[in-house]
């Protein structure tokens, strides 16, 4: 069985449902993960937001709003007045619950149910839609079985057994639907996987059912070789390997959870990345495979902070690093870049809320100075170090860009380059020109 996965924008207006539904309904049994429509949940957490600042007048508002939207939703979608009903029905109950929320205290743990509303919504709406067009269909309650555990990490053994108890229930469907994002927590609270975490939903859902294919269905024809956001001129890409996948969804590749790769590597089932609004598009393969000796493509990561220690004690010092690499441990933030010289170490970190507590330690050890608003520019690829001049060509590249750190040779797929957030834009530009763009360079890769 496949596995495939609706994006925001992939079921952002009732013609988008309508179209996906057109896609999914080719007889081959499948289970279907969809996100919700687009700009729903930054609704959701606007009205979250008014909550934690206690305006419930606010908040009302804005579920009122968005009522609105989705009961017109309901007169483009449905062609029947019997199926109009039933959703209409269902909107008032989903959307009272959201009201309820206005009366009552509000804490992180109300947060979490209410920013997971608009996965309901959605494959709610969509399986009306698909019951209404005469399929046999089955909408299975990710919280069912979708939990993490006492560490936060997927609990894939009980996602695993839970859903095979679940769908021996229903069997012989011709479709499943299931909410992406939301979970439940080791504790059975309602819970998600992080802003974007309906990639990861499938990855898991694949993995547990042991899928011939995962297929993430977006608004772009695959993994193009640069971000398509800053950089002109970019193309799809055919096949990636799932390293080289996993670090450009790391790097910033929005296309892509970062998370998401790793379930389906573990479990060696293949990822497509196919566009909904061009679905005859090749779009991109992540497997085993892939084309060797190539530079694939360009990433960047946002909000990076570098942190350098210069100590003379680091001189021929052993367990240095191990006393700076500590403290980031014991203020549980992950380091992404290190460089080290003979008297100084540099690393970068994007999560800053330990950031004053690291430097009041640091400084113990040497002296601390700080970069902040910095950017990390993965350069992705099969950049095995015998594979001479990769490394090179893409050092020349950043001739124009002043570099603050440069990191390769951790992995066989990438080189980083660490630079202001200011430069970005020409950083990756520059990169796209020369090493995809630029015909006598490729002939290199
Ligand atoms: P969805 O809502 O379907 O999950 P996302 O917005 O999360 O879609 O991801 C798709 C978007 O990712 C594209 O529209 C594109 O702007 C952005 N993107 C960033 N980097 C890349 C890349 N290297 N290749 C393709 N898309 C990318
Ligand atoms: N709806 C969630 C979000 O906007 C999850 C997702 O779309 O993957 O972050
Ligand atoms: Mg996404």
């Amino acid at each position: 069985m496949k596995v495939l996965k609706f994006g925001g924008t992939s079921v952002g207006t009732p013609q988008r449902m309508k179209d996906v539904v057109k896609l999914i309904n080719d007889g081959e049994q499948k289970i279907v993960v969809l996100s919700a429509m687009s700009g729903t949940t930054n609704q959701l957490y606007e009205i979250a937001d008014y909550l934690h600042k206690k305006n419930p007048v606010g908040a009302n508002e804005n579920i009122n709003k968005l009522e609105e939207k989705y009961l017109q939703h309901v007169e483009d979608l449905y062609a029947t007045e019997e199926y109009k009903e039933q959703a209409r029905a269902f909107l008032k109950e989903e959307f009272d619950y959201m009201r309820s929320f206005t009366k009552g205290i509000f804490t992180l743990f109300e947060e979490k149910i209410i920013v997971g509303q608009g996965e309901i919504l959605s494959t709610n709406m969509v399986t009306f839609y698909i019951k209404e067009q005469g399929i046999d269909v089955e909408l299975l309650p990710a919280l069912d079985f979708m939990r993490t555990d006492k560490n936060s990490e997927p609990d894939l053994e009980y996602i695993r057994e839970k859903l095979k108890l679940i769908l021996a229930e229903c069997p012989d469907k011709a479709i499943y639907i299931t909410q992406g994002f939301i979970c439940r927590n080791a504790y059975g609270e309602v819970d998600n996987l992080q802003r974007g975490g309906s990639d990861y939903t499938a990855s898991l859902i694949g993995a547990a059912i042991g899928a011939s294919e995962i297929q993430i269905w977006t608004d772009i024809d695959g993994m193009h070789n640069n971000d398509p956001r800053f950089v002109d001129k970019t193309s799809p890409i055919d096949s990636l390997s799932f390293e080289e996948a996993s670090e450009l969804a790391y790097f910033g590749a929005k296309i892509l959870h970062p998370t998401c790769v790793q379930p389906a590597r573990f479990a060696g089932i293949p990822v497509k990345l196919l566009n909904t609004m061009d679905p005859s598009a090749p779009g991109t393969t992540i497997s085993n495979k892939t084309h060797r000796g190539t530079i694939k493509a360009v990433a960047a990561k946002d909000n990076i902070t570098a942190i350098n220690i210069t100590s003379s004690r680091m001189l021929l010092a052993y367990g240095f690093l191990r006393k700076v690499f500590e403290i980031f441990e014991t203020y549980k933030t992950s380091i992404d870049m290190v460089t080290t010289s003979e008297v100084g170490v540099s690393v970068s970190i994007d999560n800053t809320s330990n950031l004053s507590n690291i430097l009041n330690e640091l400084k113990k050890l040497g002296t601390v100075t700080v970069d902040v608003d910095m950017c990390i520019i993965c350069v992705v690829g099969d950049l095995d170090w015998h594979n001479i001049g990769f490394e090179s060509l893409a050092t020349e590249t950043m001739k124009e860009v002043p570099v603050r750190m440069i990191s390769y040779g951790g992995s066989n797929h990438n080189i980083s380059f660490l630079v202001s957030a200011a430069d970005k834009q020409k950083a990756l530009q520059s990169l796209s020109n020369h090493l995809f763009n630029n015909p006598t360079e490729v002939a290199k890769g």
